[in-house]
């Protein structure tokens, strides 16, 4: 292809320099034939020492001047059957300067299909990738802003309660003991919950930067799921809920890192029970192939609005209601979750309605983190 290219601009400027030169010749020889006509009709005219006469017994000056003659003919024709190439460099070359000056929206104008051509796409290939990459830059920045802001809001909160109580606890005023241990309580609780808080938070950044490194093993997801679920009794128990696991094999073993799928399941049934309190039930499916294992975890109740289903993986992001009824939380719980999902090569998905909130997990069977994992699920 590259040959082709340079062929076709080589073939173009070979075609030119032919062209110029049969062009220079022709002229040449206009110019030599009616210059020698004129000479010897003067000579006949009896004018010998006229200067068309020069013209009918040429010296080597004469020579000369028809030499010069075509070679300035054949230069004038090959600039200008090249102009096109050369106005072409030129915009290129500004266009570079431009983008060297920092101008990003400079695009050149691809025309034919030669090295220069070639070039010109690269040049507007390569100020796309470049906006591109500035623009994720600007982003993360962004994102970085917002997290220390919200975050900065959701350490605040507890913790004015927190100092709110502990000075009612140790003022002056003797405080009768079920209230002191009330508000002790309180304080209790909400010194968990920016301990929890502080917990995400770590988890969150450690894992969107890219600092947690995987350990793949062999993890059977079967017993994982079913060991996280007892894990949760005291507070199925606590709610009133009943949960089922369902598995259409007894055990699946397959690569992971299963600290991390620990971790995105937790989240997921936590989740599953803090919102879908009034369902009564929780179901949890595990399908497995030779290659893909589908985990559904199930809840029913509340409903998440359609609009809504698309951020709930977003950072920080409550569904209203969530945010109105008491249920706690920061919203970083399924932005962790997705995290986790994609850095298995997996994906994560939700639908929600009458017939529950439903989870979705879809996980390669043989997970290799050296290899290129996506887009084997399909979808
Ligand atoms: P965190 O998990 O960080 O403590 P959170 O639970 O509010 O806080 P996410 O787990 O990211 O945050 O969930 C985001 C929102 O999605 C929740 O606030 C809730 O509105 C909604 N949501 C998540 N899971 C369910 C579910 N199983 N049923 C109904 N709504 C849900
Ligand atoms: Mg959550």
């Amino acid at each position: 292809m590259k040959n082709d290219m340079s062929r076709r601009f080589h073939t173009r400027v070979i075609t030119n320099i032919i062209f110029s030169t049969i062009f220079a010749c022709l002229v040449d020889l206009f110019l030599v034939t009616n210059l020698s006509m004129l000479g010897e009709y003067a000579v006949k005219q009896g004018r010998e020492g006229s200067l068309e006469a020069v013209f009918y017994h040429p010296d080597s000056i004469i020579v000369l001047l028809y030499v010069l003659a075509g070679i300035a003919t054949f230069s004038i024709t090959f600039l200008l059957l090249q102009r096109s190439s050369m106005n072409y460099i030129t915009s290129l070359s500004n266009a570079i300067r431009n983008i060297s000056e920092g101008d990003l929206n400079t695009t050149v104008e691809v025309v034919g299909d030669d090295e220069f051509a070639a070039m010109a796409a690269n040049l507007n290939k390569m100020v796309e990738d470049i906006r591109r990459l500035m623009e994720k830059e600007r982003e993360s920045e962004r994102t970085k802003n917002e997290l220390i802001t919200n975050v900065a809001h959701d350490l605040r909160t507890p913790l004015t309660s927190i100092i709110g109580y502990l000075e009612l606890l140790s003022g002056p005023t003797e405080l009768p003991r079920e209230l002191e241990k009330k508000y002790m309580d309180i304080t209790y609780t909400k010194a968990k919950r920016l301990e929890k808080l502080i917990e995400d938070l770590f988890g969150f950044t450690k894992l969107n930067y890219g600092k947690v490194s995987m350990k793949i093993g062999k993890v059977d997801i079967v017993k994982l799921l079913s060991q996280l679920l007892e894990e949760f009794y005291p507070n199925f128990m606590d709610k009133n809920l009943a949960y089922e696991l369902q598995s259409n094999v007894p055990a699946k073993i397959i690569n992971a890192d299963g600290n991390l799928l620990a971790r995105l399941f937790d989240n997921l049934i936590n989740n599953a029970i803090k919102y879908g309190a009034e369902g009564k039930r929780i179901v949890v499916k595990i399908h497995a192939t030779d290659t893909i294992v589908t985990i559904s975890v199930t809840n029913f109740g509340y409903v998440i609005p359609k609009d809504e289903l698309p951020l709930i993986f977003d950072k920080f992001y409550r569904v209203e209601q969530s945010r109105s009824t008491n249920t706690g939380g920061t919203g970083l719980g399924l932005a962790i979750a997705r995290n986790i999902v994609d850095m298995h090569g997996g994906i994560i998905g939700v639908t929600s309605d009458l017939n529950g909130t439903v989870f979705t997990v879809r996980l390669q069977v043989d997970f290799d983190i050296n290899k290129e994992n996506f887009g084997k699920l399909g979808e």
